[in-house]
């Protein structure tokens, strides 16, 4: 069993896949160009935004957004301690320092509270400038906006919604990647909408902005003059075969595989319920179920647990085994667990199932079977 069958899920789409890869190799034109635009075209208007920038990695459209947020030197940018090492390290390399928030212990994302308490500290230390905050939709679920995007205000902070992992997801009828200043999706293959290889986009509702990013990618350039440059920018741009690749798995997306992940989720939900915690999913809020992370009692039986899957070949996941405070590359920055216990709570029980749209409703019942029998034998 695979964790992400992106195999099968070609097997569904080959005709069409295989159809748009042979045109691009027939056009003999592989990087941007119309079936880039076809498909920024397509992404904007699939989750409401004005613009859509595409581009070379998830982590390239971070880099992209913070450089149009200014984000530099001196500046503090907010992150969940719990997430994808992906937006601190993009804060780090331009200079900023990424300044970690604890969890809601429910939906896994940044807790509106903890967000107030960090800022607060930046101002009384008064050595840094709050700038910006990363909201990250883990798993699949979009963040808190309603609140954070009411502190970002009162602080004038810019907001850059990490939707990486929240791509379809959605809040009071609002997609992922629609909310706050600045929105960036990744299309690493095991994202919900994944690509072949590495990709990404930014989107953003400002034409400024959008110009911006068509410069910032491409080195810098100016939109009159293919060699001169008016700032510094990357080399970060969508392949027309990724895109090629994406438009008929997007029309799939929107069709059915939401669809077919929200079956998968409710089954395992209405199942597990009443043998571990299973993921909370606030009123008016839509996962895109990037991932099903389940909490067990203790990392004791989530070891146990894990184990007992492992024998029967099905793959689980522990994401994250620790906050992104504890890696070795901020211990520079010497940060106590104690001042993110949802994060380190949550990382000693969390674990994540294999969900994807094309899950056989045998394999998911052999799944949800083993889990109860393992849960069930670790606690008598
Ligand atoms: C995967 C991911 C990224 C980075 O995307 P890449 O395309 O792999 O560079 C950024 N943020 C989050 C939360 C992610 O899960």
């Amino acid at each position: 069993m695979q964790f992400k069958d992106l195999k099968t899920q070609y097997e569904f789409l080959k005709e069409e896949i295989d159809a748009e890869i042979r045109s691009v190799l027939s056009d003999g034109s592989f990087i941007l160009g119309s079936k880039v635009e076809e498909l920024e075209d397509k992404l904007a208007a699939y989750v409401g935004r004005k613009y859509c920038v595409t581009c070379g990695s998830g982590t390239d459209a971070l880099t992209l957004a913070l450089m149009t947020l200014g984000v530099g030197p001196g500046d503090a940018v907010f992150v969940p301690d719990f997430t994808f090492i992906a937006p601190a390290g993009t804060v780090s390399r331009l200079g900023a320092v990424p300044v970690f928030t604890d969890i809601d212990p429910r939906t896994f994302n940044m807790d509106p509270v903890s967000l107030t308490e960090e800022i607060e500290q930046v101002l009384k230390e008064g050595k840094l400038t709050p700038k910006a905050v990363i909201p990250v939709d883990l798993f699949g679920l979009p963040a808190d906006y309603d609140r954070i995007l009411q502190i970002a205000k009162k602080y004038s902070l810019s907001v850059l919604e990490d939707g990486a992992q929240g791509f379809g997801g959605s809040t009071d009828g609002k997609k992922a990647c629609s909310f706050g200043d600045i929105s960036v999706t990744s299309f690493f293959p095991a994202k919900p909408l994944g690509c072949y290889g590495d990709g990404g986009a930014v989107f953003t509702d400002d034409a400024e902005t959008a110009a911006l990013l068509l410069s910032l990618r491409a080195h810098g350039r100016s939109p009159a003059d293919k060699y001169a440059y008016e700032r510094l920018g990357l080399n970060s741009r969508l392949d027309t075969l990724q895109a090629a690749i994406l438009l008929p798995k997007l029309a799939a997306f929107e069709k059915y595989e939401l669809t077919e992940l929200d079956r998968v989720a409710a089954r395992y939900t209405e199942r597990l319920r009443d043998a571990v915690t299973v993921p909370f999913v606030p009123d008016g809020s839509a996962s895109a179920w990037a991932q099903y992370t389940i909490l067990l009692r203790d990392e004791a039986e989530r070891a146990f647990v894990q184990t007992q899957l492992k024998e029967k070949e099905i793959p689980s996941m522990i994401y994250y085994p620790k906050g992104l405070h504890a890696q070795a590359a901020y211990a520079a920055m010497d940060i106590p667990d104690s001042r993110y216990p949802n994060t380190c709570d949550i990382a000693k029980r969390c674990l994540s199932l294999p969900i994807h749209p094309y899950l056989r409703e045998e394999d998911a019942e052999r799944i949800i079977g083993i889990l109860l029998h393992s849960v069930g034998e670790q606690h008598t």
